[in-house]
């Protein structure tokens, strides 16, 4: 392809990018997004091949977490699916000070869910192990709460919340049980973890455009009882179709046929093949890291934590890696699709080299 013009910023290359959530997609997912530019599944009577497309995909999807019968739609990204949850589950219930119970692992997105809609974020520590703190939770939520959110792979340390535990917790109380498996809901599958539908959960947030290789944008936002979604029910006068439950209007076709067309090329094989690409890598690099006197958190799914000196992060980022920290400086490293081996050594390799000269001088 031509590149726009000389004188713009090309894209990144992933050559060096161990901080990101999403990859490199499949080259059928560029295909299929490309092919569907200048479609929109916000109006789907008007574009009816899309809206089959769509439908598809959730079909798909809903395959994927294990509840072949969960419905739904392709959002914008995490963060859509997470406010459409607390607002489905905030227009449920009568209550006039709703409040949502999550961990402190919890992402962003909540906070902006929060704000948006008006509701109180209780959010309760997390164990030593970085996981939603049941005896917490439990003593946060009460009769105005209308949602409990357990996160499925954190953003922080990769980490799964006890889900069948905390949708007991919630269901006590009335309220909705929301996992969010932006990140986590492609590899999952492949693990022992109990984190989808047959926990007992009521609303699911997986991102095809992370794990799941498909071009951005492409979210996805499943619930078990499609009453829950009639909650978002919005009459929509100038369009064919009746109404709508999502929150943006115009949407984006190509990420929804770039889904459809990566969630196809790659379950279930390509994605538990890549699984145990990135979970061996995430294995190795732990060690090495710890082989080097680094304080590390185990990985659980492919993200490594390692605690290591501020200068050589900063040093490491002047080389042109991009790393990141979460909230208390520790290093992250997600191991996405695009990862491989070479770079894992080509990472570490530049480390010791800025680590000797750190030393020397
Ligand atoms: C990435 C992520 C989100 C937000 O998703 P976007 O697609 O960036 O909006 C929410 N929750 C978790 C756990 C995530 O990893």
């Amino acid at each position: 392809m031509q590149p726009l013009c000389r004188d713009h910023p090309q894209p990144q290359s992933f050559d060096r990018v161990l901080s990101s959530m999403c990859t490199r997609p499949h080259p059928d997912a560029v295909a299929a997004a490309t092919e569907f530019l200048t479609t929109n599944p916000g109006d789907p009577m008007t574009y009816q091949s899309i809206a089959k497309i769509e439908s598809k995909a959730v079909n798909l999807l809903a395959d994927i977490v294990g509840e072949p019968t969960a419905t739904g739609y392709i959002t914008s990204g995490g963060t859509e699916s997470n406010i459409q949850a607390v607002h489905a589950a905030r227009n449920r219930s009568a209550t006039k000070t709703p409040n949502i119970v999550a961990p402190e692992s919890l992402h962003f997105s909540f906070n902006k869910a929060a704000t948006v809609l008006n509701v109180e974020l209780r959010t309760v520590p997390t164990d030593e192990d970085h996981r939603a703190d049941l005896t917490a939770v439990e003593n946060a939520v009460d009769e105005d709460t209308v949602l409990v959110v357990g996160v499925a792979g954190s953003t922080a340390y990769g980490r799964v919340d006890p889900i069948p535990e905390l949708t007991d917790i919630a269901h006590r109380v009335d309220a909705v049980m929301h996992v969010d498996a932006a990140w986590g809901g492609f590899v999952l599958p492949f693990t022992d973890h109990a984190w989808s539908f047959a926990a007992g959960i009521d609303s699911l947030t997986i991102d095809p455009h992370k794990f799941g290789q498909a071009t951005i944008p492409a979210g996805g936002l499943l619930v078990r009882d499609p009453s829950l979604l009639d909650e978002l029910a919005i009459e929509t006068p100038y369009l064919e179709s009746p109404t709508q439950a999502t929150l943006t209007g115009t949407r984006s076709g190509a990420g929804v046929a770039g889904a459809l067309a990566a969630m196809e090329a790659l379950w279930p094989h390509g994605y538990k093949e890549t699984y145990e690409r990135t979970m061996y890598l995430a294995e190795r690099l732990e060690t090495e890291l710890s082989t080097r006197g680094f304080e590390t958190v185990t990985p659980h799914l492919p993200l490594v934590a390692a605690d290591i000196p501020r200068e050589l992060f900063t040093a490491l980022r002047s080389e042109g890696w991009r790393i990141a920290t979460t909230a208390d400086g520790t290093l992250r490293i997600v191991c996405m699709p695009h990862v491989t081996q070479s770079l894992c050594e080509s990472f570490l390799s530049d480390l010791d080299r800025l680590r000797r000269a750190g030393n020397s001088a």
